[in-house]
């Protein structure tokens, strides 16, 4: 029997239209350097109808690829909106990678159109003489002597009606794509579709995961550019939760200093962010974060000395979430179950997470058999659902998939209960006298003590035992914390056998293109002998 309901097809223009009508004061912020300017989700989607009105006068049609290369901002919520309520692809470009990296993307997915901060227009002007796909760049803020032919995004916009028609569109087509950062081979792209989007927006709405609402405004400070900023610019409109975009301002300080001023109930960002925003904050007077009632961090393992500061300190709750641009990205969110508290409710926090209704996860071993879900049994994530990716765009890589199932390179454990814990990337775990040792579990303890800011952990080749660890620590200012306090403090913690030896002190941790710790940059800088290291 089929069921009786309607079958209407899940699409981001209905997404755009909910947060128009629903929410229509609601507001995204946006910071300058010379303060904060905002409009609201009425007007930023009337803006988002102008700016499609203009891309098909440009002659972007069906499947035309649009990019950004942009911060976190206004005009980059109106092209969210836009372009894939439009039927064309919305690509965003890591304004961090490298050159040769930009234009290998911008080639692979034919992109035909640019959307540019104008301050990002000298880093689009060192790749333009390689980028022929490229048929029109659109300047978002004043340029008046450009280095070579751009329209502006606001005469662009002037020049249109509101009333965009959105088109029908089928809820499988592709709406958005993004570049995974390449840390291994090429950069891959992924390709979202209406529908997972919209399933990916409703999940995060959930009080069972990020619980977006309109009782909500969200301080974004993962890029937009970083697996569509965890999918938040869509689920803002969908719930009616107001945004603050910090632009290029994403030190400590200035976060504080929005968060005073503007008060957002909810963050989200990868744990360095969160980690510098606590050192700006213990070198304030008076800080001020009583607004915030939860931080989502994600992206990398986030450390329990950083869950219980913002407890103790400002009454903020941490929740970790675990994803990969591969799964659009978010899988899983560590909110304890009901009924735990004290430490119990840290050891949960502590967590990558549990599994939100919609995808279907497993561990594997080396041999790809199915472990049990105990809590003990270590082997790798694999993943599939509406959500999770099932191929890369214009790239074969039967290597990450297994059976229509995804391989994350995550290995850990997964409980009874769903709940995920990383040990490690496959790539980054040590392998000493025929055991594992978890780089992120040393490296996320040692980083509780109070004399360390950051700390990285990776394999360093040897002779008797295979590898052993290198700790790379950045001290907190002033401290003068020896290799041999570190190791007497990290016994408390971990096995004897797991205490690294190695060790080396520097004044900043490489990091990626979305902030998390460098490893392999680590790696390369200690094959190359520019690390000092001492060994124990
Ligand atoms: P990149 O490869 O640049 O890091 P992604 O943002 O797609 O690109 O990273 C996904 C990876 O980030 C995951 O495979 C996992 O290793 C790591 N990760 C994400 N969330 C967590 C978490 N909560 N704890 C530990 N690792 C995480």
């Amino acid at each position: 029997m089929r069921s009786t309901m309607q079958d209407a097809p899940l699409l981001i223009r209905d997404i755009v239209r909910h947060g128009q009508w629903m929410y229509a004061d609601k507001e995204i912020f946006t910071a300058t350097p010379t303060g904060i300017v905002s409009g609201t989700f009425a007007e930023v989607a009337l803006r988002a109808e102008r700016l499609a009105a203009a891309l098909t006068r440009l002659g972007v049609s069906r499947d035309d690829r649009v990019a950004t290369l942009m911060w976190n901002n206004q005009t980059h919520m109106e092209v969210y909106l836009a372009v894939p309520s439009m039927g064309a692809i919305l690509h965003t470009l890591n304004l961090r990678l490298f050159p040769d990296q930009l234009v290998f993307i911008i080639n692979h997915a034919d992109d035909k159109v640019i959307v540019v901060d104008a301050n990002l227009v000298p880093l689009l002007a060192r790749i333009k003489e390689h980028i022929g796909s490229v048929r029109h760049i659109i300047v978002n803020g004043s340029m008046p002597d450009a280095p070579f032919e751009v329209l502006d995004y606001e005469e662009l916009l002037e020049a249109e009606e509101p009333g965009f028609d959105w088109p029908d569109l089928d809820e499988d087509d592709a709406a958005v794509m993004c570049y995974t950062s390449g840390t291994t081979g090429e950069p891959k792209g992924v390709v979202y579709s209406h529908r997972s989007t919209w399933l990916h927006s409703l999940a995060s709405t959930s009080a069972n995961s990020i619980a977006f609402s309109d009782r909500d405004r969200c301080l974004l400070v993962v890029p937009m550019f970083h697996v569509n900023a965890w999918g938040a610019a869509y689920t803002a409109f969908m719930a009616g939760t107001e945004l603050i975009m910090p632009q290029m301002f994403l030190q400590g300080e200035p976060l504080l200093n929005m968060i005073s001023e503007l008060r957002p109930t909810l963050a989200l960002g990868v744990p360095t962010i969160w980690n510098d925003l606590l050192r700006a904050a213990s070198e304030h007077p008076h800080p001020d974060l009583s607004s915030l009632n939860r931080i989502l961090a994600g992206g990398a393992a986030v450390p329990r000395f950083m869950i219980e500061a913002f407890r103790d300190r400002h009454g903020v709750d941490v929740l970790q979430g675990w994803g990969m641009t591969e799964t659009s990205p978010l899988v899983a969110v560590s909110l304890p179950p009901r009924g735990v508290t004290g430490d119990r409710e840290t050891d949960y926090r502590v967590k990558a997470g549990r599994v939100m209704a919609g995808v279907e996860i497993r561990l594997t071993n080396e041999e790809g058999a199915v472990v049990p879900r105990d809590g003990a049994a270590v082997g790798e994530f694999e993943l599939r659902g509406p959500w999770i990716t099932g191929s890369y765009y214009g790239a074969d890589a039967p290597e990450l998939f297994r059976d229509g199932w995804l391989r994350t390179g995550d290995i850990g454990t997964l409980d009874p209960h769903g709940f995920m814990v990383i040990t490690d990337r496959s790539k980054d775990m040590i392998k000493s006298g025929g055991e594992w040792i978890s780089s992120v579990q040393l490296e996320t303890t040692v980083m509780g003590h109070d004399d360390v800011y950051e700390a990285a952990v990776i394999a360093v080749a040897d002779d008797r035992w295979h590898e052993r660890p290198l700790c790379v620590v950045v001290r907190t200012p002033g401290s003068q914390v020896s290799a041999e306090e570190l190791r007497e403090y990290l016994s408390t913690f971990v096995a004897k056998w797991w205490l690294p030896e190695h060790w080396s002190f520097v004044e900043t941790l490489p990091k990626t293109s979305v902030g998390k710790f460098n490893k392999r940059e680590l790696r390369r800088l200690y094959a190359e002998g520019e690390l000092e290291v001492s060994t124990l």
